[in-house]
């Protein structure tokens, strides 16, 4: 049980050729230079790591670096009987999967907090920012959106002037004047021709409608009922939360990749696919519903032309950017407006 070790005194990088002996309870160290025991129990036998020699820490600094090849083998496992350590690759194995058990708890962990931050975090903090946002840059930030859509995706409405007119003056008559008041926000309602039957509204109270979606309601009322719907995302500022929770995320991922510019694309889709959580769409869904009640219309007319949106959308659905996609959950949310119906 003898074999040449390699010895290190600790305290200089000189290596000693040694010879470790165990005598009792004792581990004897001898070398040309050096003739050392220690008591066994104060010694210490690293875990093995991968095929390089196993470390045994000697109590007065110094350490051996054991092979465990060539009579090493024989001595690690009189050792490691000892000193309550496995030899060889069930400790290896041990420790490995300590190591993944902790890798992947820490994982975990991590990700459940992004996760949470993600959830909570972020739309908490998007929602307390999003009141103290000065009207001057809502307005702006509304204006280059809908000029980017103007560009890109819509077309001047071929509804003639006195058509828009009579819904205007129908939206003041149900909604209350353009210029709000009393915790009502004020709106300006503008006509476009869409890719589908749509409206949308931007945070600085500018409702856009598409004059299929005019075309496809049975009556005003239920045009006027989608206007109420869009004043509550204005009301909520749900475009403002909306659009800061995807530029934070966006700007995150943009820094991860060193890419800043991802952000501007990022705010560019957003606007384009206009969609919000199903707790946004049915707050503005109440809304409405409060709103419409308050002039003495039924809310169900907001259902009324989901469903025909929906009967529409299931005829349509190749086309992109669906009014379903950003509405879910039409059938529970007609159920919803029914309820709140007298
Ligand atoms: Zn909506």
């Amino acid at each position: 049980m003898t074999a040449s070790i390699d010895f290190y005194d600790g305290r200089s990088a000189r290596r000693q050729g040694v010879v470790l002996r165990l005598d009792g309870d004792r581990l004897c160290l001898d070398g040309e230079a050096v003739s050392r025991s220690y008591p066994i129990d104060a010694c210490r036998l690293d875990e093995p790591l991968g095929g390089a020699p196993r470390v045994l820490t000697l109590p007065d600094g110094g350490h051996c670096e054991i092979p465990r090849t060539s009579g090493g083998a024989d001595l690690l496992a009189q050792l490691g009987a000892r000193l309550g350590t496995r030899d060889g690759a069930s400790g290896a194995v041990a420790r490995l999967q300590r190591r993944w058990t902790v890798a992947l708890a820490s994982l975990v962990v991590t990700v459940a907090a992004l996760a949470a931050a993600y959830q909570w975090g972020l739309p908490w903090a998007a929602g307390i920012v999003a009141p103290r946002i000065p009207a001057a840059l809502t307005q702006h930030i509304s204006d280059a959106a809908l000029s980017t859509l103007d560009r890109t995706l819509l077309k001047p409405s071929a509804l003639p002037e006195e058509r828009q007119q009579a819904l205007r003056s129908r939206m003041a008559a149900v909604l209350g004047p353009p210029q709000g008041g009393a915790g009502r926000p004020a709106y300006a309602l503008h006509f476009r021709q869409g890719p589908m039957p749509n409206a949308f509204a931007l945070p600085s109270g500018d409702v856009v409608v598409f004059d299929s979606l005019v075309k496809l309601a049975g009556s005003d009322d239920e045009v006027v009922a989608v206007m109420a719907h869009e004043l509550g995302h204005v009301a909520y500022r749900h475009g403002l939360r909306q659009l800061l929770q995807s530029s934070v995320v966006a700007y995150a991922v943009g820094l991860y990749l060193g890419d800043v510019s991802s952000l501007a694309s990022g705010m560019a889709a957003l606007v384009l696919e206009f969609r919000y959580s199903r707790d946004f769409e049915s707050e503005a869904d109440r809304y409405a519903a409060d709103r419409l009640r308050q002039a003495g219309l039924s809310p169900e007319l907001l259902g009324q032309i989901l469903l025909r949106l929906e009967q529409n959308q299931s005829t349509h659905s190749d086309e992109r950017g669906t009014l379903l996609a950003s509405h879910p959950d039409i059938q529970a949310r007609v159920a919803a407006l029914q309820a709140l119906s007298p």
